[in-house]
Protein backbone atom coordinates (compact mmCIF):
# COMPACT_ATOMS: atom_id res chain seq x y z
CA UNK A 1 0.00 0.00 0.00
CA UNK A 2 2.68 2.34 0.85
CA UNK A 3 4.39 1.30 -2.58
CA UNK A 4 1.31 2.52 -4.32
CA UNK A 5 0.94 5.94 -2.38
CA UNK A 6 4.23 6.42 -3.61
CA UNK A 7 3.50 5.79 -7.21
CA UNK A 8 0.57 8.25 -7.39
CA UNK A 9 2.34 11.18 -5.61
CA UNK A 10 5.58 10.94 -7.85
CA UNK A 11 3.43 10.16 -11.49
CA UNK A 12 2.07 13.69 -12.07
CA UNK A 13 1.65 13.86 -16.00
CA UNK A 14 2.50 12.52 -19.10
CA UNK A 15 6.30 14.26 -19.46
CA UNK A 16 7.46 12.98 -15.88
CA UNK A 17 8.35 9.83 -17.75
CA UNK A 18 10.81 8.96 -15.40
CA UNK A 19 8.53 9.42 -12.21
CA UNK A 20 11.80 9.46 -9.84
CA UNK A 21 11.70 13.12 -11.50
CA UNK A 22 14.48 14.21 -8.80
CA UNK A 23 17.14 12.11 -10.13
CA UNK A 24 20.71 12.51 -9.21
CA UNK A 25 23.29 12.71 -12.42
CA UNK A 26 26.84 11.93 -12.53
CA UNK A 27 27.54 15.53 -13.46
CA UNK A 28 26.03 16.87 -10.33
CA UNK A 29 27.66 14.73 -7.67
CA UNK A 30 31.35 16.03 -7.89
CA UNK A 31 33.04 15.60 -4.58
CA UNK A 32 29.25 13.88 -2.97
CA UNK A 33 30.68 10.78 -4.72
CA UNK A 34 32.13 9.86 -2.08
CA UNK A 35 29.10 10.19 0.70
CA UNK A 36 26.82 8.55 -2.13
CA UNK A 37 28.86 5.49 -2.41
CA UNK A 38 28.68 4.95 1.71
CA UNK A 39 25.27 5.59 1.49
CA UNK A 40 24.81 3.13 -1.74
CA UNK A 41 26.59 0.50 0.71
CA UNK A 42 24.29 1.18 3.67
CA UNK A 43 21.62 1.03 1.34
CA UNK A 44 22.25 -2.24 -0.06
CA UNK A 45 23.34 -3.35 3.72
CA UNK A 46 20.39 -2.82 4.80
CA UNK A 47 17.83 -4.31 2.00
CA UNK A 48 17.18 -0.44 1.42
CA UNK A 49 17.23 -0.84 -2.76
CA UNK A 50 13.47 -1.78 -3.78
CA UNK A 51 12.99 -3.63 -7.10
CA UNK A 52 10.54 -2.38 -9.59
CA UNK A 53 9.01 -4.10 -12.55
CA UNK A 54 8.14 -3.39 -16.38
CA UNK A 55 6.09 -5.33 -18.57
CA UNK A 56 7.17 -6.65 -21.58
CA UNK A 57 3.61 -7.05 -23.35
CA UNK A 58 2.57 -9.52 -26.82
CA UNK A 59 2.50 -6.65 -29.68
CA UNK A 60 -0.55 -8.24 -31.38
CA UNK A 61 -2.79 -8.82 -28.02
CA UNK A 62 -1.06 -6.29 -25.78
CA UNK A 63 -1.39 -9.10 -22.82
CA UNK A 64 1.29 -8.87 -20.47
CA UNK A 65 4.23 -11.76 -20.87
CA UNK A 66 6.74 -11.22 -18.34
CA UNK A 67 8.30 -8.47 -16.53
CA UNK A 68 11.91 -6.87 -16.15
CA UNK A 69 12.89 -6.44 -13.02
CA UNK A 70 14.75 -3.43 -12.21
CA UNK A 71 16.21 -1.85 -9.46
CA UNK A 72 15.61 1.45 -7.60
CA UNK A 73 16.88 3.43 -4.99
CA UNK A 74 15.64 6.13 -2.94
CA UNK A 75 18.77 7.54 -1.06
CA UNK A 76 17.21 10.17 2.16
CA UNK A 77 18.94 12.92 1.19
CA UNK A 78 19.36 13.18 -2.75
CA UNK A 79 15.77 11.20 -3.37
CA UNK A 80 15.65 8.74 -6.34
CA UNK A 81 18.81 8.40 -7.73
CA UNK A 82 19.38 6.80 -11.29
CA UNK A 83 20.72 2.84 -11.85
CA UNK A 84 22.67 4.52 -14.78
CA UNK A 85 24.45 5.83 -11.20
CA UNK A 86 24.49 3.41 -8.86
CA UNK A 87 24.73 0.37 -10.83
CA UNK A 88 28.38 1.34 -12.39
CA UNK A 89 29.08 2.80 -8.67
CA UNK A 90 28.13 -0.79 -7.02
CA UNK A 91 30.27 -2.22 -9.68
CA UNK A 92 33.03 -0.20 -9.19
CA UNK A 93 33.55 -0.27 -5.67
CA UNK A 94 32.71 -4.18 -5.40
CA UNK A 95 29.17 -3.69 -4.37
CA UNK A 96 27.53 -5.49 -7.88
CA UNK A 97 27.49 -9.16 -5.88
CA UNK A 98 25.72 -7.81 -2.93
CA UNK A 99 23.13 -5.75 -4.95
CA UNK A 100 22.45 -8.69 -7.22
CA UNK A 101 21.82 -11.07 -4.51
CA UNK A 102 19.04 -8.76 -3.06
CA UNK A 103 17.44 -7.83 -6.59
CA UNK A 104 17.50 -11.75 -6.62
CA UNK A 105 16.06 -12.39 -3.06
CA UNK A 106 13.14 -9.61 -4.11
CA UNK A 107 12.24 -10.70 -7.58
CA UNK A 108 12.51 -14.66 -7.21
CA UNK A 109 10.31 -14.31 -4.11
CA UNK A 110 7.82 -11.97 -5.90
CA UNK A 111 7.69 -14.33 -8.64
CA UNK A 112 7.12 -17.02 -6.46
CA UNK A 113 4.00 -15.12 -4.63
CA UNK A 114 2.65 -14.60 -8.45
CA UNK A 115 2.64 -17.88 -9.02
CA UNK A 116 1.08 -18.68 -6.13
CA UNK A 117 -1.72 -16.34 -6.91
CA UNK A 118 -2.63 -18.16 -10.04
CA UNK A 119 -0.74 -15.07 -11.71
CA UNK A 120 1.83 -16.57 -13.91
CA UNK A 121 4.76 -14.39 -15.10
CA UNK A 122 8.34 -15.02 -16.49
CA UNK A 123 11.02 -12.81 -15.18
CA UNK A 124 13.92 -11.12 -17.07
CA UNK A 125 16.68 -9.58 -14.61
CA UNK A 126 19.73 -7.73 -15.57
CA UNK A 127 23.04 -9.19 -15.02
CA UNK A 128 26.25 -7.33 -14.87
CA UNK A 129 29.80 -8.21 -16.23
CA UNK A 130 31.38 -9.17 -12.97
CA UNK A 131 28.43 -11.36 -12.19
CA UNK A 132 28.93 -13.39 -15.04
CA UNK A 133 32.89 -13.82 -14.43
CA UNK A 134 31.98 -15.30 -10.33
CA UNK A 135 32.21 -18.61 -10.32
CA UNK A 136 30.11 -19.47 -7.58
CA UNK A 137 27.07 -17.33 -9.99
CA UNK A 138 25.21 -20.41 -11.64
CA UNK A 139 25.42 -21.92 -8.16
CA UNK A 140 24.13 -19.30 -6.26
CA UNK A 141 21.06 -18.73 -8.86
CA UNK A 142 20.35 -22.56 -8.92
CA UNK A 143 20.25 -22.43 -5.15
CA UNK A 144 17.77 -19.46 -4.81
CA UNK A 145 15.64 -20.86 -7.65
CA UNK A 146 15.72 -23.68 -5.33
CA UNK A 147 14.99 -21.80 -2.52
CA UNK A 148 11.73 -20.17 -4.03
CA UNK A 149 10.69 -23.20 -6.14
CA UNK A 150 11.29 -21.85 -9.43
CA UNK A 151 12.70 -23.26 -12.53
CA UNK A 152 15.87 -21.87 -14.24
CA UNK A 153 12.98 -21.89 -17.63
CA UNK A 154 11.03 -19.03 -15.61
CA UNK A 155 14.22 -16.99 -15.61
CA UNK A 156 15.83 -14.69 -17.98
CA UNK A 157 19.31 -13.26 -17.79
CA UNK A 158 19.66 -9.74 -19.32
CA UNK A 159 23.17 -9.55 -20.94
CA UNK A 160 24.04 -6.17 -22.17
CA UNK A 161 26.09 -5.93 -25.53
CA UNK A 162 28.92 -3.55 -24.34
CA UNK A 163 30.00 -6.78 -22.48
CA UNK A 164 30.49 -8.64 -25.47
CA UNK A 165 34.05 -7.81 -26.91
CA UNK A 166 36.39 -8.39 -23.82
CA UNK A 167 36.77 -11.71 -22.44
CA UNK A 168 35.16 -13.14 -25.04
CA UNK A 169 35.60 -16.86 -25.09
CA UNK A 170 35.60 -16.82 -20.96
CA UNK A 171 32.06 -15.01 -21.08
CA UNK A 172 30.77 -17.64 -24.33
CA UNK A 173 31.79 -20.56 -21.19
CA UNK A 174 29.83 -18.65 -18.64
CA UNK A 175 26.68 -17.96 -20.50
CA UNK A 176 26.73 -21.78 -22.22
CA UNK A 177 26.93 -22.83 -19.01
CA UNK A 178 23.99 -21.04 -17.44
CA UNK A 179 22.05 -21.69 -20.56
CA UNK A 180 22.53 -25.16 -20.20
CA UNK A 181 21.42 -24.87 -17.26
CA UNK A 182 18.41 -24.07 -18.35
CA UNK A 183 18.45 -20.09 -18.23
CA UNK A 184 17.32 -18.11 -21.26
CA UNK A 185 19.76 -15.51 -22.34
CA UNK A 186 18.99 -11.89 -23.85
CA UNK A 187 21.60 -9.72 -25.32
CA UNK A 188 19.94 -6.29 -23.91
CA UNK A 189 21.11 -2.99 -25.38
CA UNK A 190 21.60 -4.57 -28.91
CA UNK A 191 22.95 -2.01 -31.54
CA UNK A 192 24.70 0.13 -28.94
CA UNK A 193 27.44 -2.41 -28.35
CA UNK A 194 30.47 -3.31 -30.12
CA UNK A 195 29.60 -7.60 -30.78
CA UNK A 196 30.50 -8.55 -34.31
CA UNK A 197 27.95 -9.97 -36.21
CA UNK A 198 29.99 -13.62 -36.10
CA UNK A 199 30.12 -13.19 -32.60
CA UNK A 200 26.46 -12.61 -32.13
CA UNK A 201 25.46 -15.89 -34.12
CA UNK A 202 28.00 -17.62 -31.49
CA UNK A 203 26.18 -16.45 -28.68
CA UNK A 204 24.22 -18.72 -26.77
CA UNK A 205 21.32 -16.26 -26.44
CA UNK A 206 17.51 -16.65 -27.19
CA UNK A 207 16.25 -13.58 -27.45
CA UNK A 208 17.45 -9.48 -28.63
CA UNK A 209 16.08 -6.62 -26.87
CA UNK A 210 16.61 -3.69 -29.00
CA UNK A 211 18.10 -0.81 -27.61
CA UNK A 212 15.78 2.45 -26.63
CA UNK A 213 17.61 4.80 -29.06
CA UNK A 214 16.28 2.73 -32.21
CA UNK A 215 12.68 3.13 -31.12
CA UNK A 216 13.50 6.90 -30.52
CA UNK A 217 14.45 7.66 -34.09
CA UNK A 218 11.53 5.89 -35.45
CA UNK A 219 10.54 9.55 -36.89
CA UNK A 220 12.69 9.42 -39.10
CA UNK A 221 13.13 7.63 -42.86
CA UNK A 222 16.56 6.67 -41.84
CA UNK A 223 15.49 5.62 -38.29
CA UNK A 224 12.79 3.31 -39.15
CA UNK A 225 14.93 1.57 -42.24
CA UNK A 226 17.84 0.75 -39.50
CA UNK A 227 14.93 -0.54 -37.36
CA UNK A 228 14.09 -2.89 -39.98
CA UNK A 229 17.04 -3.77 -40.86
CA UNK A 230 18.24 -4.95 -36.91
CA UNK A 231 14.61 -6.63 -37.01
CA UNK A 232 15.50 -8.25 -40.06
CA UNK A 233 19.10 -9.75 -38.70
CA UNK A 234 17.60 -10.91 -35.34
CA UNK A 235 14.81 -13.05 -36.71
CA UNK A 236 17.80 -13.89 -39.64
CA UNK A 237 19.40 -15.87 -36.96
CA UNK A 238 16.47 -17.08 -34.90
CA UNK A 239 16.06 -15.29 -32.15
CA UNK A 240 13.26 -13.74 -30.33
CA UNK A 241 12.89 -10.23 -30.53
CA UNK A 242 12.07 -7.49 -28.30
CA UNK A 243 12.12 -3.94 -28.59
CA UNK A 244 12.65 -1.52 -26.19
CA UNK A 245 11.70 2.01 -25.71
CA UNK A 246 8.01 1.93 -26.93
CA UNK A 247 6.35 5.37 -26.27
CA UNK A 248 3.67 5.44 -28.47
CA UNK A 249 1.01 3.31 -30.29
CA UNK A 250 2.38 4.66 -33.50
CA UNK A 251 5.68 3.31 -32.71
CA UNK A 252 4.16 0.11 -31.51
CA UNK A 253 2.24 -0.13 -34.95
CA UNK A 254 5.11 0.24 -36.67
CA UNK A 255 6.58 -2.27 -35.27
CA UNK A 256 3.68 -5.01 -35.49
CA UNK A 257 4.14 -3.92 -39.18
CA UNK A 258 8.09 -5.74 -39.07
CA UNK A 259 6.58 -8.70 -37.49
CA UNK A 260 8.08 -8.00 -34.11
CA UNK A 261 6.44 -9.96 -31.37
CA UNK A 262 7.45 -8.81 -28.35
CA UNK A 263 7.45 -5.04 -27.09
CA UNK A 264 8.44 -2.79 -23.55
CA UNK A 265 7.90 0.66 -23.01
CA UNK A 266 6.48 3.55 -21.40
CA UNK A 267 3.68 3.58 -23.74
CA UNK A 268 2.25 0.07 -22.10
CA UNK A 269 4.05 1.26 -19.02
CA UNK A 270 6.98 2.55 -16.80
CA UNK A 271 8.99 0.14 -14.00
CA UNK A 272 6.45 0.32 -11.21
CA UNK A 273 6.27 -0.96 -7.60
CA UNK A 274 5.60 -4.31 -7.07
CA UNK A 275 2.08 -4.04 -6.08
CA UNK A 276 1.06 -1.72 -9.30
CA UNK A 277 2.51 -4.70 -11.13
CA UNK A 278 0.48 -7.08 -9.36
CA UNK A 279 -2.76 -5.21 -9.87
CA UNK A 280 -2.53 -5.23 -13.60
CA UNK A 281 -1.98 -8.81 -13.81
CA UNK A 282 -4.84 -9.65 -11.25
CA UNK A 283 -6.97 -7.10 -14.04
CA UNK A 284 -5.85 -9.09 -16.70
CA UNK A 285 -4.71 -5.68 -18.24
CA UNK A 286 -4.00 -5.55 -21.83
CA UNK A 287 -2.85 -2.69 -23.80
CA UNK A 288 -4.45 -0.85 -26.89
CA UNK A 289 -2.22 -2.12 -29.81
P1 LIG B 1 18.05 -1.74 -19.22
O1 LIG B 1 18.18 -3.11 -18.67
O2 LIG B 1 18.26 -1.57 -20.69
O3 LIG B 1 16.62 -1.25 -18.79
C1 LIG B 1 15.76 -0.50 -19.60
C2 LIG B 1 15.81 0.95 -19.21
O4 LIG B 1 15.01 1.69 -20.14
C3 LIG B 1 15.22 1.22 -17.84
O5 LIG B 1 15.99 2.26 -17.27
C4 LIG B 1 13.82 1.70 -18.17
O6 LIG B 1 13.25 2.54 -17.18
C5 LIG B 1 14.07 2.46 -19.44
N1 LIG B 1 12.87 2.53 -20.27
C6 LIG B 1 11.84 1.65 -20.29
N2 LIG B 1 10.91 2.01 -21.19
C7 LIG B 1 11.35 3.16 -21.78
C8 LIG B 1 10.81 4.03 -22.78
O7 LIG B 1 9.73 3.82 -23.34
N3 LIG B 1 11.57 5.11 -23.12
C9 LIG B 1 12.76 5.38 -22.53
N4 LIG B 1 13.42 6.47 -22.92
N5 LIG B 1 13.30 4.58 -21.57
C10 LIG B 1 12.60 3.49 -21.20
P2 LIG B 1 16.47 2.20 -15.74
O8 LIG B 1 15.48 1.51 -14.91
O9 LIG B 1 16.88 3.59 -15.41
O10 LIG B 1 17.73 1.25 -15.78
C11 LIG B 1 18.90 1.62 -16.45
C12 LIG B 1 19.86 0.48 -16.56
O11 LIG B 1 20.40 0.11 -15.29
C13 LIG B 1 19.21 -0.81 -17.08
O12 LIG B 1 19.07 -0.73 -18.49
C14 LIG B 1 20.21 -1.86 -16.62
O13 LIG B 1 21.28 -1.94 -17.53
C15 LIG B 1 20.70 -1.27 -15.31
N6 LIG B 1 20.04 -1.96 -14.21
C16 LIG B 1 18.85 -1.71 -13.62
N7 LIG B 1 18.58 -2.60 -12.63
C17 LIG B 1 19.64 -3.45 -12.60
C18 LIG B 1 19.98 -4.61 -11.80
O14 LIG B 1 19.22 -5.07 -10.93
N8 LIG B 1 21.18 -5.22 -12.05
C19 LIG B 1 22.02 -4.77 -13.03
N9 LIG B 1 23.17 -5.43 -13.22
N10 LIG B 1 21.74 -3.71 -13.80
C20 LIG B 1 20.56 -3.06 -13.60
MG1 LIG C 1 17.58 -4.87 -19.22
MG1 LIG D 1 18.01 -2.37 -22.44
MG1 LIG E 1 20.11 0.01 -20.73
Amino acid sequence: AADHTMYHAKHTGRNNVCFYSDIVHLKALGREHVAIQSRLSTAIRNNRLQVFYQPIVDARSGEVLSVEALARWQDDQSGWISPELFIPMAEKVGLIQELSELVIQQSFAKLRQWRDAGLTQKLMINISRSQLFQPQFVTQLNERLMQHRLRAEDVVLEITESVALTDYSRQLRHLRQLNDSGFKIAIDDFGTGYSSLSQLHEMPAQILKIDVSFSLRLHTDDGRRMMQAIVQLGFALGLEIIVEGVETLETARFLQGLGVQRMQGFYFSEPVPSGVAELWMRLGLQAKV
